[in-house]
C-alpha cells in the first residue's frame, strides 16, 4: 500500500547523524567527506555567485552543464550522449524522484536489488508503483538470473538499481551487467541506474555503465551526481540522461519538483567535469588510502571487514569479529558508549534484513579515522 508518511521514521543517516551530534561522536555514519572540497572549484563557485545571473537558469540546467555532463561521460565511459540528453537536478535524490513520478503508473512493478538505499521504496509506493525486492546475500551479493525471474512478473516494468552499490561497496561484475541488460532487453524494461558512486572505484576497478550495454541506450535512466564526484555532498547539484522521449517526461516531473538548480554551482560543477583524467586518478588514490587506513587498523583491533572496492564505505562483519550483538544494538551501543556513529545494514533491506554487518564511512582525515579506531578497538 502507499507509505504513510506520519508512520514512517526519519531517515537513518539523519538518525544517526542527529545522535552523532548529540553525543559528540566521530561519525562515520553517514557518507559525507570531512575535508572542505575542492579549492579551485569552490573558488569557482563564489566567482559565480558574484560575477553571473542568479535568477532562474533554464528548466533542464544551464547549456553548460548539460554539454559537461555528456562530454564527460563519452570521456570517461564512452557514451556518446547529447547535452539534450542530459537534465539537471537538485542532487541524485530528485533525480530518482522525477524519474519514478515521471515513469511509473498505478501498478507497475519496479524490479530493486537488497540492500538499498532507502528512498526508492517510499517514493515507488508514492507513485502508485509495486516494488519487488530481489534480496541479495553476503559476502558476495551476486545476482542470479533465477533470482530475477523468480521477483519479476509480466507487470514489471523497471529495474532500478545502484551500481556500484551503498553500502556494500561492491561494483556489479561484468557477466552481471549483461545479465541485467539481457534481461531488461527480453522483458521489455525500463532501468533507472543510480549510479552516484561512479567515479569512487578502488583497487584498479572501474564503472561501467548498464547503458553502454547492447540494447540499453533507449531503455536506460542513468544518474549522477556531484555532491559525490567533487566530494561536496551538500551541494545536491546531479542529473538524469535518457534518450530524448524519456528525457522529455523526466523534465516534466522535474519542473514541478525543483524546477531549476543554483545557477552558480552547475558553473562550478561544469568546469570541475572538464578535469583532466589524472585528476580523478589522484582523488580516488586518495579515498583508496583511506579505506586501506581504516581497515588496517579494524584489522589489527581484531574486527574482520568485508572487501570493499567502492563508495565511501565498508561493512564490519560482527560475528565474525567475535561481537554477538545485531548491528542496530551494536550501533546504538557505539554511538553512546564509543563516541562512534554507524550505520546498520539492515537499514537497507524492506524486510528479512540481514543483521550482522555494520557499515563504516571512510572518507574522513587520518586522525579521524585514527581516533574512531581506538575508541571501537577500546569498546571491543
Ligand atoms: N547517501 C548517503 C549515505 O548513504 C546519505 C544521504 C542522505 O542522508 N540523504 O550515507
Amino acid at each position: 500500500g502507499h507509505p504513510v508518511y506520519r508512520d514512517m521514521p526519519t531517515t537513518i543517516f539523519e538518525h544517526m547523524s542527529a545522535l552523532a551530534r548529540e553525543t559528540g561522536s566521530i561519525n562515520l555514519g553517514q557518507g559525507f567527506p570531512d575535508a572542505p572540497g575542492p579549492p579551485d572549484i569552490l573558488n569557482m563557485a563564489a566567482q559565480a555567485l558574484l560575477t553571473r545571473s542568479n535568477q532562474y537558469p533554464p528548466m533542464a540546467g544551464l547549456p553548460e552543464l548539460r554539454a559537461a555532463v555528456a562530454s564527460h561521460y563519452a570521456l570517461h565511459q564512452g557514451l556518446d550522449l547529447t547535452p539534450q540528453e542530459v537534465i539537471v537536478t537538485s542532487g541524485a535524490t530528485e533525480a530518482i524522484a522525477a524519474t519514478l513520478l515521471a515513469l511509473v503508473q498505478p501498478g507497475h512493478e519496479v524490479l530493486l536489488l537488497a540492500p538499498l538505499y532507502d528512498a526508492y521504496l517510499p517514493l515507488i509506493e508514492r507513485a502508485g508503483g509495486v516494488a519487488k525486492v530481489v534480496r541479495l546475500t553476503p559476502p558476495e551479493w551476486r545476482i542470479t538470473q533465477a533470482a530475477l525471474e523468480a521477483a519479476a512478473s509480466p507487470r514489471t516494468r523497471f529495474l532500478l538499481m545502484n551500481n556500484p552499490v551503498n553500502p556494500t561497496g561492491i561494483v556489479l561484475r561484468e557477466e552481471e551487467l549483461a545479465l541485467l541488460a539481457r534481461f531488461c532487453v527480453e522483458r521489455d524494461l525500463i532501468a533507472i541506474c543510480d549510479e552516484v558512486w561512479e567515479h569512487l572505484t578502488y583497487d584498479g576497478v572501474r564503472h561501467h555503465p548498464l547503458m553502454a550495454q547492447p540494447g540499453m541506450r533507449e531503455r536506460t535512466v542513468k544518474i549522477g551526481s556531484a555532491g559525490k564526484i567533487f566530494s561536496l555532498t551538500g551541494w545536491k547539484v546531479g542529473w538524469m540522461c535518457a534518450a530524448p522521449p524519456v528525457a522529455t517526461l523526466l523534465a516534466r516531473a522535474h519542473q514541478f519538483l525543483t524546477f531549476t538548480t543554483p545557477p552558480n554551482l552547475q558553473w562550478a560543477v561544469a568546469k570541475g567535469l572538464a578535469k583532466p583524467v589524472e585528476w580523478f586518478d589522484a582523488m580516488r588514490a586518495d579515498y583508496q588510502a583511506s579505506r586501506d587506513r581504516l581497515v588496517a587498523g579494524l584489522t589489527k583491533a581484531g574486527f574482520l571487514l568485508l572487501p570493499s572496492q567502492a563508495t565511501w564505505f565498508v561493512c564490519v562483519d560482527l560475528p565474525a569479529s567475535g561481537i554477538a550483538m545485531d548491528d542496530a544494538e551494536f550501533c546504538e551501543r557505539i554511538v553512546h558508549e564509543a563516541g562512534v556513529a554507524a550505520i546498520p545494514i539492515s537499514a537497507f533491506y524492506p524486510d528479512d534484513p540481514v543483521t550482522h554487518l555494520v557499515r563504516l564511512c571512510f572518507s574522513k582525515a587520518d586522525d579521524v579515522l585514527d581516533e574512531a579506531v581506538a575508541r571501537l578497538a577500546e569498546f571491543r
